[in-house]
């Protein structure tokens, strides 16, 4: 069952708040376009907006009015453009819980989806607009279509448009395929990957109209190269490899990027809940010693889902994973 909970606040309330959009060295708002423009020479998100504030002091009053008038112009401007439209499944905990705040801090207007954690959801909806954005928590099972339906309308009613589509949400039922039940297969399979093709479908629907978007899946290095006791996880992260480069295929010529970042094993509730004896094995096959970070991981999905550098990138799988798999 779906439900909405607090959507929000405006995102440019005040020149103070619209600076936490800025980049901190240019002072200079990321905002959405198709358009070259901006700060690059080839820019898909060109960056306009707020001038550098001089604290120099200008000899004469004229030269200020006119700065002023040109601060005042060019903060109007940047209002008017819309900031993109990112939908963030599985967004309350671990790495998607940083993707949402990672593009929320970043200007994006940031569909918020749990399952249970109601309250965690909230928090992050809080979290992004405390930096002056938009956030909107919806809580919806992304393995059921209903469910997803309602997430996409609840992003296009709230914004208008869905332009970053992340499919993080994911669970794990791990034993080995002797002992796993057919319900433990299944429930992976239907959130894992059903999932991932459910928001897909729906998601490209509106991007294909407007001939604009990201998309990227959150596989696993295990959809590469398999892992003792997950049969059903590995088979899922596969099959989000195979679909991620059939859906960039199908409609790159609809000028919408799909990629996959296939983390390795990355600090969250998920690979907490392994116990010490397997960390400590896990350890010895990672080159860097230790666990990823979530923000690491959303570092990378930023990169993907708002660079300009990333416009010419479709269909690949990054791994993030410490060096495990190479
Ligand atoms: P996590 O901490 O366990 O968080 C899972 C998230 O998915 C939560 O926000 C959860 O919401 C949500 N979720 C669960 N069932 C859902 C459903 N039916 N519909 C919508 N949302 C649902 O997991 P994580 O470690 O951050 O993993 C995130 C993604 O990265 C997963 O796809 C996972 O397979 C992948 N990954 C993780 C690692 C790792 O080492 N952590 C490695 C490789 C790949 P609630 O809080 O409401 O339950």
């Amino acid at each position: 069952m779906a439900a909405v909970a607090g959507s929000n606040v405006v995102a440019f309330k005040s020149a103070a708040k619209f600076g936490d959009f800025c980049d901190r060295k240019n002072f200079q708002v990321r905002q959405w376009s198709p358009i070259s423009g901006g700060i690059g020479s080839v820019q898909a998100w060109p960056c306009i907006g707020l001038q550098r504030r001089s604290r120099r002091s200008f000899a004469s009053s004229g030269v200020r009015a006119q700065v002023a008038t040109v601060e005042q112009a060019s903060t109007e401007a940047a209002q008017k453009v819309e900031a993109p439209v990112a939908i963030v499944t599985g967004a309350s905990r671990g790495i998607g819980k940083a993707v949402a705040l990672a593009l929320g801090k970043a200007g994006c207007k940031v569909l918020v989806n749990y399952a249970r954690s109601s309250k965690e959801a909230e928090e992050v909806s809080k979290e992004i607009e405390s930096y002056g954005g938009q956030a909107v928590t919806f809580g919806g099972d992304v393995s059921k279509e209903a469910d997803v339906e309602a997430m996409i309308k609840t992003a296009v009613d709230a914004w208008g448009t869905v332009d970053i589509l992340i499919n993080n949400a994911g669970i794990t039922r791990d034993t080995l395929l002797m002992r796993m039940k057919k319900s433990q297969w299944q429930e992976v399979i239907d959130l894992n990957l059903t999932g991932v093709f459910l928001c897909t479908q729906a998601a490209a629907k509106i991007m294909m109209k407007k001939k604009k978007g990201k998309i990227i899946n959150i596989a696993s290095v295990v959809g590469l190269v398999g892992n003792i006791g997950q049969a059903n996880y590995s088979a899922a992260k596969a099959g989000v490899i195979g679909l991620t480069k059939t859906v960039a295929r199908e409609y790159a010529s609809r000028n919408i990027n799909v990629n996959a970042v296939a983390p390795g094993f990355i600090a969250s509730d998920m690979t907490a809940k392994l116990g010490e004896d397997i960390e400590k094995k896990i350890l010895e096959t990672i080159p860097l010693g230790r666990y990823g970070q979530p923000e690491e991981v959303a570092g990378l999905v930023e990169f993907l889902a708002l660079n300009p550098a990333s416009s010419y990138i479709t269909g690949q799988v990054y791994t993030i994973d410490g060096g495990m798999v190479m």
